[in-house]
């Protein structure tokens, strides 16, 4: 396969096509050729490196000749690396579905947490409005109207919460929610 004296056929990264290329004395180009290199710190991970000049396109290049064991272990490392990547995109997708359960299981722990401060105390009806942890929006949209009390907003249909000013529908919405973690609910629900 030689060509020249050292020569060889190469793919060459400017024609990006094997050609027939040259070895190249090492002082053309100023950095040294033949000799063993490596990155500071990996001494274990020595390659020879070798300048070539392409004899179609006239321009140079390195290559990089390694011992086989060392091509062989980058082979099982991009093995694995590959499943890593597989199974850190599985991990991704049952995270994601975990996260979204753990939402759900946190929610319905909460109306449980609610239900059993219902059972203990049973004085949610009395509760004021403004205990009842819901929005400031909804908070002072009720106060406004002179309604101070759960047992009171329970007095009150949906229909009617939606003609109180600043009282639209995800205001309802939220009202209804929160009744229902602690037990109650809007007349006519
Ligand atoms: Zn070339």
């Amino acid at each position: 396969m030689q060509t020249s004296q050292d020569g060889a056929r190469l793919y060459c990264p400017h024609c990006e096509q094997v050609r027939d290329c040259e070895a190249m004395p090492a002082t053309e180009v100023g950095r040294p050729s033949r000799q063993p290199c490596y990155r500071k710190g990996h001494q274990e991970l020595q390659w020879l490196r070798h300048e070539r000049r392409c004899q179609t396109c006239n321009r140079a290049f390195f290559t990089a000749e390694l011992d086989e064991d060392f091509l062989r272990e980058l082979v099982v490392l991009h093995m694995a690396l590959a499943r890593i990547k597989y199974h850190a995109e599985d991990f991704t997708k049952e995270w994601n579905a975990g996260s979204a359960a753990l939402v759900r299981l946190t929610r319905s722990l909460k109306v449980v947490r609610a239900l059993a401060i219902y059972q203990d105390t049973d004085d949610f009806k009395d509760r004021a409005i403004s205990d009842l942890e819901m929005s400031v929006r909804a908070t002072n949209s009720l106060q406004a109207a002179g309604i101070m009390t759960a047992s009171e907003l329970c007095n009150h249909t949906g229909y009617e919460l939606l003609g109180l000013r600043n009282f639209g529908d995800s205001t309802l919405h939220e009202v209804r929610q929160r009744l229902a973690e602690i037990g109650l609910r809007l007349r006519g629900d």
